[in-house]
């Protein structure tokens, strides 16, 4: 018989992939999350749904999104070809729409009236909110203190996009409490409402249903590859955070002879609380209902986490990460403050894109890359736009010491 494709395959009907992901929930919500993964396995595979989303992909947000041969910056770097899967053109400027749509969609599909969710520096609640507008839905974000004072501009935008930001004001008021939050609240209003959660992480279903929401990113770039090129890339870079865009783009390739490399946040050094490089210093570990691989402390609970891209410092990672790089499928590798700083500058520099600083490491990474495979290509998934952090990078990092 032949073997199923491995996106068929992984994650098992249980939601694991190898022995990472599951799905560990309070009782109250093992019905809840049963009906999401019956619902997306039926109404996500039905026609209307999907074409639906296509529609929307096209018409709404702008997709496809182009590949582009970065060729100063590949000159510069004197070495291997760098292309960038422009998801900073996606609508609201990064890859997070891709699955909030789907999302909304499914929601509405399920006659839910309203989404909540959690946010750290306010990306994924901006996406969401988006979405809430575009399908006329109720949006309610979660939201540490701590992050509102730090990101007021994303506040803003959702609050002019019409969700209600609910502040957190218990514990450490940052991202963590942020999903106990909005969990509860959820728990609340489960019968009318859908949790959407941000990344390819959480209990399953939802590791599953980003990536596959995710998954049109490597669906347009293999074809556009191909296009530009007649070959498969060599190379594939993402960063990971909770890891979204990162199996948004490996998830066309993993069948492929294609090298692929996870980049992760070292923020100031090795020293545990100083990065966020899950896979990298990681261990095995349970941590907002799912199996993987965290930094935790010696007592088990969950490490502070440290990076200067606040949508990559989560002290875990997405389960089918931690599967693919436990399989040697995948690669794990870091990159700290300074070097992503550095990639800001010269992607600024070489070809006038600014970059978000998420997407600054997995830059940065594909320039040593190159500089090792001088003969190969490299495709990176350059994931959202800088705007939102040209303050704080002018603030800190003046252009005049970088430039
Ligand atoms: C949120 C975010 C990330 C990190 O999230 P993943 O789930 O790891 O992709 C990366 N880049 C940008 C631009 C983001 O907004």
């Amino acid at each position: 018989m032949k073997q199923k494709p491995y996106l068929q395959a992984f994650p098992n009907a249980e939601g694991y992939f190898g022995k990472f992901g599951g799905a560990f929930l309070p009782p109250q919500l093992i019905e809840q999350f049963k009906q999401i993964e019956k619902a997306y396995l039926t109404i996500g595979n039905s026609h209307n749904f999907i074409q639906e989303l296509r529609d929307i992909r096209k018409h709404y947000q702008g997709r496809p999104t182009p590949v582009y041969y970065a060729k100063r910056l590949t000159e510069y770097v004197g070495g291997g070809r760098i292309y960038l899967k422009r998801e900073d053109l996606n609508h609201t400027g990064a890859h997070k729409l891709n699955h909030c749509m789907g999302e909304a969609l499914l929601a509405k599909y399920l006659g839910k009236e309203k989404l909540i969710a959690e946010t750290g520096a306010g990306q994924h609640g901006v996406a969401l909110a988006t979405a809430a507008a575009y399908f006329g839905l109720e949006c309610e974000i979660h939201m540490g203190e701590v992050d509102i004072e730090k990101e007021h501009p994303n506040v803003i935008r959702m609050k002019m996009l019409g969700a209600k930001v609910v502040p957190v004001s218990f514990g450490a008021k940052t991202l963590k409490e942020a999903v106990d939050s909005a969990f509860d609240a959820y728990l609340k209003e489960s019968d009318r409402a859908i949790y959407a959660i941000g990344s390819v992480v959480g209990p399953h279903p939802f590791p599953k249903m980003v990536r596959d929401f995710q998954s049109i990113v490597g669906i347009e770039a293999k074809e556009q590859f191909f296009e530009m090129t007649g070959n498969l890339p060599d190379n594939l870079v993402a960063c990971v955070g909770g890891g979204s865009n990162a199996m948004g783009l490996f998830s066309a390739f993993i069948e492929d002879p294609c090298e692929i490399y996870g980049v992760e946040p070292l923020g100031r050094g090795t020293k545990l609380g100083e990065h966020a490089a899950s896979l990298n210093y990681g261990s095995e570990g349970v941590l907002h209902g799912f199996n993987s691989i965290m930094l935790q402390n010696t007592d088990g609970t969950p490490a502070p986490v440290y990076s200067i891209a606040s949508g990559l410092d989560y002290p875990s990672v997405g389960p089918e990460h931690a599967y693919l790089f436990s399989e040697n499928r995948t690669h794990a590798v870091a990159i700290d403050d300074e070097e992503a700083i550095q990639a800001f500058y010269d992607l600024c520099k070489f070809e006038g894109i600014i970059p978000a600083l998420e997407s600054a490491h997995a830059v940065a990474y594909a320039m040593k890359l190159a500089k090792e495979k001088k003969y190969e290509s490299i495709l990176v998934n350059l994931s959202g736009r800088g705007d939102k952090d040209i303050d704080f990078v002018e603030a800190h990092y003046p252009p005049e010491k970088y430039l």
